[in-house]
C-alpha cells in the first residue's frame, strides 16, 4: 500500500486518553471539558429540531449565525466582517484548517509552522504535498525570533500557520509580534493560517490580537474558530473561517466537495445562544479561575508551572522530580498515580525533551482538587 501519511500514528491525544480510560486515571491529558454543558444550550437544539430544522444547511452555513459571528467581530475588534461573503461554518476548526491547507497548498509548497504545534497542522500540509518548516521554540516562553522567521522564507513559501492563543505553548502573542508577522507576509505575498480556537481563553487582562485586527495581514489570512472551545461542546464539532471575499470563495470551493455544509439543528442553536456578548467576558473569567486554582493548588509542589496567558492548558516542568524522558514520565503519572497529562516532544519533529507536561484545567472543581491532591505527593 502505497500511504499518502507514511508517519501518522494514533494522535498523542487519543493515546493518553486511552491510557488514562486503561488505568482509571484522571484524565487531564486530552483538551475537553469535563462539566455539562449549559442545558439552555442543549434545549435550543431539541427545540431546532422539533421545529424541523434537520435537513440541509446552506453550504456556507446559515445566515443567523454567520450574522452572529460578524456582530461579535463589530462589539469586540469594532471590525466589519462580511457574513455573506467572508464568513463560513465548518465541521469544526479541524475541518476549516484541513479546508484551508487544501485551498491553498501545491506540490511543493513551502508551509512554516511554530512549534510546539498543534498536531494537525503538518499530516495536512504533507497530504497536499506540502512540505514543512519548522521553527522550533524553547519553553518556557516560547518567545519568536522574527528574522529568524523572515531568513526562512524561499520563494517557495506560501503559507505560514499561527496558533494564537498556542496550543501547547500557552503563550499569547503582542501586537508587535503581529506587526511583525505582517511586515513578513506582506513583503512575501504569503498566506496566513491563524487558528485562534482559544480566543475567548485569555487572561490577566490580556488582550486577543486576531489577525483580523491588522488591515494588511487580514488581506492575507485565513482565520480559524472552534465553538466546541467557546461552549464546551467538543463533540458538536462547529466551528468558522473568516477570510476576504475572494479566499472565502476559493475556500468554498473545497468547502463544498468535502462536506457542502455542517449540522443545522447545531447551529440554529449556537445562533440563538450567542445573543449576549457578555457571554464571552464571562468565558475567560471562568476559566481564569480554574487556571489560578490549579496554580495556587501546586503552588508548593515540586513542579514548576509556567502560568498559561491563554488555552485552557498549563505546563508543568518536573526536573526538579525526575529527569525521564517526558513520555515514561507521564505513563509513570498514569499507571502509578492517577493523572494523565501530556507529554511536549510529540509537538515537535524533533522530539525535544524538555522535561515538561501539559495539563488541562478545563475540569470540574472537584476534579482539579483530587489531581491537585495527588501531583502534591509526587
Ligand atoms: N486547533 C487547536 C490549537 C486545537 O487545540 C484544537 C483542538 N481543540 C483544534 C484546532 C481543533 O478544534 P475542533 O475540535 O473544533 O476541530
Ligand atoms: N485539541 C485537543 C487538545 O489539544 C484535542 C483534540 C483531539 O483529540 N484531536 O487536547
Amino acid at each position: 500500500w502505497n500511504s499518502k501519511l507514511p508517519q501518522q500514528g494514533v494522535n498523542i491525544f487519543s493515546k493518553m486518553s486511552a491510557l488514562a480510560q486503561k488505568h482509571q486515571a484522571i484524565n487531564l491529558a486530552q483538551g475537553f471539558p469535563d462539566f455539562p454543558v449549559d442545558p439552555k444550550l442543549v434545549d435550543l437544539v431539541t427545540s431546532a429540531m422539533h421545529h424541523q430544522a434537520n435537513q440541509y444547511a446552506p453550504m456556507p452555513g446559515l445566515s443567523l449565525l454567520r450574522e452572529r459571528i460578524a456582530e461579535k467581530y463589530r462589539s469586540f475588534y469594532q471590525i466589519n466582517i462580511d457574513p455573506e461573503k467572508e464568513i463560513t461554518i465548518t465541521n469544526g476548526a479541524t475541518q476549516a484548517i484541513f479546508t484551508t491547507i487544501a485551498t491553498l497548498i501545491h506540490p511543493g509548497d513551502e508551509v512554516i509552522i511554530f512549534e510546539p504545534a498543534y498536531d494537525c497542522y503538518r499530516p495536512t500540509v504533507e497530504l497536499f504535498g506540502g512540505k514543512v518548516v519548522e521553527i522550533a521554540l524553547a519553553a518556557p516562553h516560547f518567545a519568536v525570533d522574527w528574522q529568524e522567521v523572515a531568513d526562512c522564507v524561499t520563494d517557495r513559501t506560501r503559507l505560514i500557520i499561527i496558533n494564537n492563543p498556542g496550543n501547547p505553548s500557552c503563550t499569547v502573542w503582542t501586537k508587535e509580534d503581529l506587526l511583525q508577522l505582517q511586515q513578513i507576509v506582506v513583503q512575501h505575498e504569503l498566506f496566513v493560517l491563524s487558528d485562534e480556537v482559544y480566543e475567548h481563553l485569555i487572561y490577566d487582562e490580556k488582550q486577543h490580537q486576531s489577525a483580523v485586527l491588522f488591515e494588511d495581514l487580514r488581506a492575507h489570512s485565513f482565520v480559524i474558530a472552534s465553538f466546541g472551545k467557546l461552549l464546551h461542546c467538543t463533540g458538536w464539532k462547529l466551528g468558522y473561517t473568516i477570510a476576504p471575499v475572494a479566499l472565502t470563495a476559493e475556500f468554498r470551493k473545497v468547502h463544498q466537495q468535502n462536506v457542502f455544509s455542517v449540522n443545522t439543528p447545531m447551529q440554529h442553536a449556537i445562533a440563538a445562544y450567542l445573543d449576549d456578548p457578555n457571554y464571552y467576558h464571562e468565558l475567560s473569567l471562568f476559566m481564569q479561575k480554574k487556571r489560578d486554582l490549579v496554580i495556587a493548588g501546586l503552588a508548593s509542589s515540586r513542579f514548576e508551572m509556567t502560568p498559561s496567558s491563554g488555552t485552557y492548558f498549563l505546563l508543568l516542568n518536573y526536573k526538579a522530580i525526575s529527569d525521564q524522558p517526558e513520555m515514561t514520565f507521564a505513563l509513570e503519572l498514569i499507571e502509578k498515580q492517577g493523572v494523565a497529562l501530556i507529554p511536549l516532544a510529540p509537538f515537535y519533529q524533533n522530539a525535544k525533551e524538555q522535561q515538561t507536561l501539559r495539563l488541562c484545567f478545563a475540569k470540574k472543581e472537584e476534579t482539579l482538587l483530587r489531581a491537585i491532591q495527588i501531583l502534591n505527593a509526587v
